[in-house]
């Protein structure tokens, strides 16, 4: 105590005082940061690393209303996945899943919004100008058939079927009717092998998830094209 209220020269009582008023501060910074990673980690999917449904869902909307018509909104589903799980179990499902999220990034680029909608469907929007479309989605289609190699260094056959949706196509600058024709067109193509490009005939496919889509008349992109 003694020693405390004796403190001298370069520790004395200016010092003290703005310890004192700096140690709440310093707790609430602790406390905000903790908040803060809570919130971050609260808006990740912890299995792929990717932004959950909502964090996507704002960064999609933003990088619409940037881009406009270069905007494209590709929706993917991973094919047969079930049958990965039950062959080769769960662990095995979810480093595929992880492998899915990791691929998109990689060919999406760190401008463009990625996310996992939930099970194996996930989402990205980003800048696509048409120039480059059939090309890119090319690529992507080769990405998502690449075998995955698991931990224990076996590999397994993957497949993931893709729709696009583009303003200009569809005739929408909507997030959501993007997402829906963009889906009804990914189900019009489930298990060929190929991307599609949602026309407007998708974009009003009344179905929940275009998974009674018809066959509008579809460019198509891939690799059993
Ligand atoms: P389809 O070819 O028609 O897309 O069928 P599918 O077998 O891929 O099955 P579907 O897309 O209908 O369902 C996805 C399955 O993914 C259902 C669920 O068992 C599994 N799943 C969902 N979340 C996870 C997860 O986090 N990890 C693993 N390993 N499996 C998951
Ligand atoms: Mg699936």
């Amino acid at each position: 105590m003694d020693s405390v209220l004796h403190t001298r020269g370069r520790f004395g009582p200016r010092t003290l005082l703005i310890t004192a008023a700096a140690l709440p501060l310093t707790g609430w910074t602790v406390h905000a940061l903790a908040l803060h990673r809570k919130l971050a980690a609260t808006r990740k999917d912890p299995l792929t690393g990717l932004m959950r449904r909502d964090a996507y869902t704002a960064r999609a909307r933003q990088l619409l209303n940037r881009h406009g018509d270069t905007a494209a909104v590709v929706m993917v589903d991973a094919d047969k996945f079930k049958e990965i799980n039950d062959r080769l179990g769960h662990a095995a499902g979810d480093t595929v899943l992880a492998s899915i999220a990791a691929r998109l990034t990689a060919w999406a680029g760190p401008r463009a919004a990625v996310g996992r909608l939930g099970g194996d469907e996930f989402a990205v929007v980003l800048e696509l100008p048409t120039a480059r479309r059939a090309l890119r989605l090319e690529q992507l289609v080769r990405m998502l058939h690449t075998p995955v190699t698991l931990d224990d260094g076996r590999t397994v056959d993957v497949a993931a079927s893709v729709g696009a949706a583009t303003p200009h196509a569809v005739g929408s600058y909507d997030l959501s009717a993007l997402q829906r024709a963009a889906d009804a067109a990914l189900y019009d193509g489930k298990h060929s092998g190929r991307a599609l490009l949602a026309t407007t005939a998708h974009a009003a496919v009344p179905s929940v998830n275009g998974r009674r889509a018809g066959r509008p008349g579809t460019a198509v992109w891939g690799r059993a094209a």
